[in-house]
């Protein structure tokens, strides 16, 4: 396929050029002016289009796509440790094998029509463990998105059920060892519910399979007491201890991490996923993300996956905490999720160039204003937008055209998915 003529962009550090793209199978093959086509081969012509690598959500829990709009509990929660005993692990526990498939069916047709390639996604499903990550796994390859996928290992439901999770971990990650669209990361809850013997067979699990842990970190302020209570050491000591602070974990939140325990994590090259919607809305705190380092990505922790609008609450929040005389560039986070992407799947996300992934966005957004490399971000924040997305390709095919997902029919899914979800908040009730 020859995709010709459009406006080829990376998103961070910024950079615009024209030219033309050919894409074979799942990669993009050569990149320059005028290509020829040869015999037989597709071409769209993408003249006066924007043309944009395939958005990463670094950390989501697509499990929670039914909640949507959900009755409150009768008593409100007060605190985060509230909220995830009346809500989350209310809901996680009513979730069936249909449900998880329905609520992964649904996060992936939003991520595609919001032009989100990659779902990093950490599932839990307390009385549906084992195949749990196949279901996901079923839903998204009908999409069309790739996923990288780990089943929350935790201690609160007993050593039977963690070692389900381990598990469900272990087989997950022996089956996608060589998939181009699928990987697995090691899932583990966080700190306050994983004893020192569950962090231990973590590690010994990411160990044999050369991968990294996926795992909450400090998102609300107690974490860090409760661990240090429990344990007698702090989050980042225990993960250290046990061989899971690595360059290949995966650190969801990170809002509460001390300076000198965020200064070791960038030390030790792990990644740290920044949440904003979800850190406002559960009221945990503002995530330090000024100090984060480079290896830093967005992720939506049971939002949509539209990760331009999340791109807006990163900046905002950061702005108000920053003031004026200080930036940050949130468009970062972006291209560091792409930069997670590329190396779970050992091939280059978020560029364009010839070797890359076939993951990208074409946007017929019109600019009202120069587009330029020095301006690209304040488009992105104020005028992209998923509503200009003519096509979205993930590894090499078109997954949604026109905003419309093109290998699903999305009214028989969302109908299925209403009625499960009403099933789901009756057995939460009861
Ligand atoms: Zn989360």
């Amino acid at each position: 396929m020859l995709l010709t003529g459009g406006t080829l962009a990376r998103l961070h550090p910024p950079a615009l050029a024209r030219a033309d793209l050919r894409i074979e199978g799942d990669t993009i093959v050569a990149r320059g002016p005028n290509l020829r086509p040869t015999r037989g081969e597709a071409v769209e012509d993408c003249r006066g289009r924007f043309i944009f690598p395939g958005l990463v959500c670094a950390h989501t829990h697509m499990y929670s796509a039914l909640s949507r709009g959900m009755p409150s509990p009768a008593t409100a929660p007060a605190s985060f440790p509230e909220m995830l005993a009346r809500v989350w692990w209310k809901l996680d526990q009513a979730l069936t094998e249909e449900a998880i498939y329905y609520s992964a069916m649904v996060g992936a047709v939003e991520a595609v029509k919001a032009g989100t390639t990659t779902i990093v996604d950490h599932h839990a499903s307390p009385n549906a463990i084992a195949g749990s990550l196949e279901i996901i796994r079923e839903a998204l390859g009908v999409v069309g998105v790739r996923g990288v996928l780990g089943y929350e290992v935790t201690d609160r439901g007993g050593m039977r059920r963690r070692d389900a999770g381990l598990a469900e971990n272990d087989r997950f990650l022996t089956a996608t060892r060589a998939d181009t669209q699928f990987r697995g990361l090691v899932g583990a809850h966080a700190s306050f519910t994983l004893r020192d013997s569950s962090l231990a067979a973590l590690g010994d699990l990411a160990r044999y399979h050369r991968t990294g842990v996926h795992i909450h970190v400090a998102e609300a302020k107690d974490d860090d007491a409760r661990t240090r209570r429990a344990h007698g050491t702090g989050i980042v000591d225990r993960l250290e201890r046990h061989g899971l602070l690595n360059d290949h974990a995966v650190l969801a939140h990170g809002v509460h991490l001390s300076g000198r325990e965020l200064a070791r994590v960038r030390s030790a090259g792990a990644w740290l996923v920044h949440n904003p919607r979800s850190n406002m809305n559960n009221a945990v705190g503002h995530a330090p993300i000024e100090t984060f380092g480079e290896r830093a990505a967005l992720g939506t922790d049971g939002w949509p996956a539209d990760m331009l609008a999340e791109l807006r609450f990163a900046h905002f929040r950061e702005r108000e905490h920053l003031g004026l005389r200080r930036a940050y560039p949130a468009a970062a986070l972006l291209q560091g999720g792409q930069a997670l992407a590329s190396e779970v799947f050992g091939v280059p996300f978020g560029t364009l160039a010839p070797g890359s992934a076939a993951d990208l966005v074409v946007s017929d957004y019109v600019p009202p204003t120069p587009l330029t490399a020095a301006t690209l971000p304040g488009h992105l924040l104020a005028g992209v937008a998923p509503s200009t997305f003519t096509g979205v390709m993930a590894a090499g095919r078109w997954v949604c055209r026109g905003g419309t997902p093109v290998n699903i029919d999305v009214d028989a899914v969302y109908c299925r998915a209403r009625q499960l979800a009403a099933a789901l908040w009756r057995r939460m009730r009861g």
